[in-house]
C-alpha cells in the first residue's frame, strides 16, 4: 500500500533526513521556519503521525513525556556509558533475527526496534575502581 504524501510530509521527512538526530515537534517548527518553510504546529503532528504510521520515521518519550522525532536510521545500536555520557556504537544486532521470526509468527510488520545499553565505559569503570580503593 503506498500511500501519497502531502508537501508538508515530504518537507518534514526531508529535514529529519537532513537534521539526523531526534527533534521534537516544537524545534521541528522553529527549524522550518528559519529555513522559511513555516508549517503549522497542528499540520506537523498530523504530518508526524502520517510518517510514522508509514514506518519512515520513529519516535522516541522522553522521560519527561516530550516526543523525539526521527527519521527510522539502518539498524545501529548503543552502549552509553552513565558517567561520561559517551555512546559507542556497535555493528551487530542482537535481535535482527527476532524479528523475522516475529513477523512470521504474529504477522506483524516491524518497522523498526530500538535497544540501547546503559553501563560504565572502560575508563569510568578505571575511574571507580580507584576511587574505592582510597
Ligand atoms: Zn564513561
Ligand atoms: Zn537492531
Amino acid at each position: 500500500m503506498k500511500t501519497e504524501r502531502t508537501r508538508s510530509q515530504e518537507r518534514i521527512l526531508k529535514l529529519l533526513k537532513t537534521l539526523n538526530k531526534a527533534i521534537s515537534a516544537q524545534d521541528l517548527y522553529i527549524e522550518l521556519r528559519n529555513c522559511n518553510q513555516s508549517i503549522g504546529l497542528a499540520t506537523i503532528y498530523r504530518a508526524l503521525e502520517a510518517l510514522k504510521l508509514e514506518g519512515v520515521i520513529q519516535v522516541r518519550t522522553l522521560a519527561s513525556g516530550e516526543s523525539l522525532y526521527s527519521s527510522v536510521q539502518q539498524d545501529k545500536h548503543h552502549l552509553t556509558c552513565l558517567q561520561c555520557g559517551q555512546s559507542i556504537g556497535i555493528n551487530e544486532c542482537p535481535v535482527h533475527e527476532l524479528e523475522t521470526q516475529l513477523h512470521q509468527f504474529h504477522n506483524f510488520k516491524i518497522f523498526y526496534h530500538t535497544l540501547e545499553f546503559f553501563g560504565l565505559c572502560n575508563q569510568c569503570q578505571i575511574i571507580q575502581a580507584d576511587h574505592s580503593k582510597t
